[in-house]
C-alpha cells in the first residue's frame, strides 16, 4: 500500500513548519537530536576524528534521518579532553547529560563510541542506560550497528552488554531490547503529543518516561472525526465542520509554546496571506489524526521516511505511521486508547476506500448497478439502475446507432438470479480437487488470483523484508565473529567465553527471525487463499438464506465476492410478460477468465 500522505503532508497538516526545520517535516513527532563530539587535542585536523569532522558527520546523520537538529544549539563537545581519564572534567558531556535528563532530546548522535568514552564497555553501557532511562536512544555514525532504535542495534548492544557484564561483578545493570522495554512500559518516544493526547512524564518500572494520556477536550473532537469518517464523510467535510465550529488545532491549544512556533512559522512563511491566518484544519491534518496508530493506543513508528536529497533533487518522503511491533510481531500497546484497535483498523479501510461506508453506499439495494458488470444483451451497452422504478435499464435512446426498444429488468430479480448462479456453481463443485474438471480448476485459479489481489498484503511483505534483513545481519555478524576468532581474537578462557556468548546471542536472534518468517509466510498464505470451506460451510440449505455468509455481507462485500467469479452479466430481452416472464432465464453470466495481458 502506498502512503496516502503526499510529500509535505506533515507540514500541510498543521502549518508549513517545513521551512523552519531541517528535514522538511513538522515539529510534531520528529525526534529531537543532540550531537556530541570529543577530541583530546585542540587541533582542527582534517581527519575523521577532528571536532569539525565530528560536528559535520553527526549533523549529516540527523539530516539524513529527518531528526530535528540545530548544529548551533544542539551540538555538545569537549575539546582537549581525554576519554580515558575518569576524573577529567568534561563540561560539554555534562551539559549533554543534563539536557537528556531534562527530556530535551530523543536521540543522541555520536560519530564513534570512543568519542563518548574510552573507559570500556561498562562505562559506555552505563551512559547508554542512563540515556535509555530518559527515553533517549544512542546512534553512532561510524558504527551503524550501534543504534538502539533498531532491533538489530539492540541485539548488538546486547552483545556489548554481555562483554560489559564480564568486566563487572554487577550483572543486573543492563536490559536487552532497550527501546522495546521502554515502549513496553508505556513510553512515548519522540516529539510532542499527537492531537487528542497530552504527553505526561511519569516514572514506570524505574524508567522515567513520557506517556500519552487522552486530552478530554481533544478526545471529544477525535471521536467526532472518527465517527464522521466511518459514516463516509470526507476529510474535507470534517475539516470544514471543525473550522466552522472554531475547534482549534493542536498548535493553538498549546499556549505559550505554540506562540513561539507560530512566530517561527510566520517568519518562515513566504506567503504573506498566510501570515495572519490562525492554524486551521485541513483535509490533510484531519487525515493525519485519523491515520495515527496512537489513536488505538499503539506505540507508533514511522517507516519509509526519507530526507530530500539536495544534490540529486530527489524528493523526500514523510513516511508512513504504522503500529510498532514487538518481537512476537504483535503491535505494542503503549498508552490509553481513544478508539479500539478493531475500530482503528476499520477506519483505515474506510480511508483507503477498501470498505464502502453507509453514506456513499448509494443504492444499497442494488447489487449489480453502477460498477460496470451489467450489460444490455441487445446493444451491449452498460445498464444503469433506475431506483424510482426498481429496475436496471438500458439507456440507449431512439435515434442512437444501436437504438432499440429500451430494455429493463427488475433489480431484485436480476440480483437474485446472479447470486444464485454463482453460489449454485460453487456448491456443485466437488470438495476433492482431483475430481474438478479443467474448466472448474481454471475458474478457481482465476478467482484465487483475484482474491489475492483484493487483499492488501503489503504490510506483511514489508515486515518480511525487514525480518529477512535482520536475519541476514545476524548471519553476517556470526561470520565476522568466526573470522575474527580464526584470526586470533577471543584468546584464552575469557576470550572463549566472550566468543560463545556472542555466538549464542546471534543464534538466538537468527532463530527469532526464522520463526517470524515462517509465521509471516503462513499469514500471507492465509490472506491469499480462497476461503472456500468458510464460504460453503456444510452446504445445506439456501446459500442466500439466513445464516449464510451472503446474508451477512453488505453490498460491497457481495460485489467483491461476485467479481472473483464473474467477468460480466448480460440481460437478454423478455420473452413473456407478467407471470410468464422468467427473469432468471434472461440473466447470462460470463465466468471469470484470466486476462490476456497477464
Ligand atoms: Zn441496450
Amino acid at each position: 500500500m502506498k502512503t496516502t500522505e503526499p510529500e509535505g503532508a506533515d507540514a500541510a497538516g498543521q502549518l508549513p513548519y517545513s521551512h523552519a526545520l531541517a528535514g522538511a517535516q513538522s515539529a510534531e513527532d520528529v525526534p529531537r537530536a543532540a550531537t556530541y563530539g570529543r577530541q583530546s587535542q585542540k587541533k582542527e585536523a582534517d581527519s575523521q576524528g577532528s571536532p569539525q569532522a565530528q560536528r559535520h558527520s553527526t549533523h549529516a546523520l540527523c539530516i539524513a534521518r529527518g531528526y530535528s537538529h540545530d548544529p548551533e544549539t544542539d551540538h555538545f563537545e569537549d575539546i582537549g579532553k581525554s576519554g580515558y581519564d575518569p576524573s577529567a572534567n568534561r563540561p560539554g558531556f555534562d551539559a549533554l547529560m543534563e539536557a537528556v535528563r531534562a527530556g530535551k532530546y530523543d536521540v543522541v548522535v555520536i560519530s564513534m563510541l570512543s568519542r563518548l568514552t574510552r573507559q570500556g564497555a561498562l562505562e559506555a553501557m552505563r551512559i547508554e542506560a542512563e540515556m535509555r532511562a530518559h527515553g533517549v536512544t544512542l546512534v553512532s555514525v561510524h558504527e551503524p550497528y550501534l543504534d538502539t532504535s533498531t532491533p538489530v542495534g539492540v541485539g548488538i548492544f546486547a552483545i556489548i552488554a554481555g562483554l560489559a557484564q564480564q568486566e563487572s561483578a554487577n550483572k543486573s545493570v543492563f536490559i536487552t531490547g532497550a527501546k522495546e522495554e521502554h515502549r513496553k512500559v508505556g513510553g512515548h518516544v519522540s516529539g510532542s503529543a499527537p492531537y487528542g493526547f497530552d504527553a505526561a512524564r511519569v516514572m514506570r518500572n524505574g524508567f522515567q518516561i513520557t506517556k500519552l494520556v487522552p486530552n478530554p477536550d481533544e478526545r471529544e473532537h477525535v471521536e467526532f472525526m472518527v465517527a464522521s469518517a466511518m459514516k463516509g464523510k470526507s476529510a474535507n467535510w470534517i475539516a470544514r465542520d471543525l473550522n466552522d465550529r472554531k475547534i482549534s488545532t493542536k498548535l493553538t491549544n498549546m499556549g505559550e509554546k505554540a506562540e513561539k512556533r507560530i512566530t517561527a512559522v510566520k517568519k518562515s512563511t513566504l506567503n504573506a496571506k498566510k501570515k495572519e491566518a490562525p492554524p486551521r484544519w485541513t483535509a490533510l491534518s484531519v487525515l493525519r489524526v485519523l491515520r495515527d496508530p496512537r489513536l488505538a493506543g499503539f506505540a507508533m513508528e514511522v517507516v519509509g521516511r526519507k530526507a530530500p536529497n539536495k544534490n540529486t533533487g530527489e524528493k523526500g518522503s514523510v513516511g508512513k505511521r504504522v503500529p510498532m511491533r514487538g518481537k512476537d510481531g504483535a503491535p505494542i500497546s503503549g498508552h490509553e486508547a481513544i478508539i479500539s484497535s478493531e475500530d482503528w483498523y476499520k477506519l483505515q479501510d474506510v480511508i483507503d476506500g477498501r470498505k464502502m461506508t453507509h453514506s456513499n453506499k448509494r443504492g444499497t439495494d442494488s447489487l449489480l448497478g453502477g460498477w460496470g458488470i451489467l450489460r444490455c444483451g441487445v446493444c451491449g451497452e452498460g445498464m444503469f439502475q433506475s431506483r424510482t422504478h426498481g429496475v436496471y435499464q438500458c439507456y440507449v435512446r431512439a435515434g442512437a446507432p444501436k437504438a432499440h426498444g429500451g430494455l429493463n429488468i427488475r433489480m431484485w430479480a436480476a440480483d437474485d438470479a446472479v447470486a444464485r448462479r454463482v453460489w449454485g456453481r460453487l456448491l456443485a463443485l466437488s470438495r476433492d480437487p482431483e475430481e474438478l474438471d479443467e474448466e472448474e480448476t481454471a475458474l478457481l485459479r482465476e478467482a484465487g488470483r483475484r482474491f489475492a489481489h483484493q487483499r492488501d498484503t503489503s504490510g506483511l511483505q514489508r515486515e518480511r523484508a525487514a525480518t529477512k534483513s535482520a536475519l541476514d545481519y545476524a548471519r553476517e555478524s556470526m561470520r565476522t565473529v568466526y573470522r575474527d576468532r580464526q584470526a586470533g581474537a577471543y584468546r584464552g578462557k575469557v576470550g572463549e567465553e566472550m566468543f560463545l556468548d556472542s555466538i549464542k546471542r546471534l543464534e538466538e536472534q537468527e532463530a527469532r527471525c526464522l520463526t517470524r518468517l515462517t509465521e509471516l509466510d503462513s499469514e500471507a498464505e492465509r490472506a491469499t487463499t480462497l476461503p472456500l470451506s468458510d464460504w460453503l460451510g456444510d452446504s445445506e440449505g439456501d446459500p442466500l438464506g439466513d445464516g449464510s455468509p451472503w446474508k451477512e455481507w453488505d453490498t460491497m462485500e457481495r460485489r467483491a465476492f461476485l467479481s472473483l467469479f464473474l467477468d460480466g452479466v448480460e440481460i437478454s430481452p423478455a420473452v413473456g410478460r407478467g407471470r410468464h416472464a422468467k427473469p432468471d432465464q434472461r440473466v447470462h453470466v460470463s465466468w471469470a477468465t484470466k486476462p490476456q495481458d497477464e
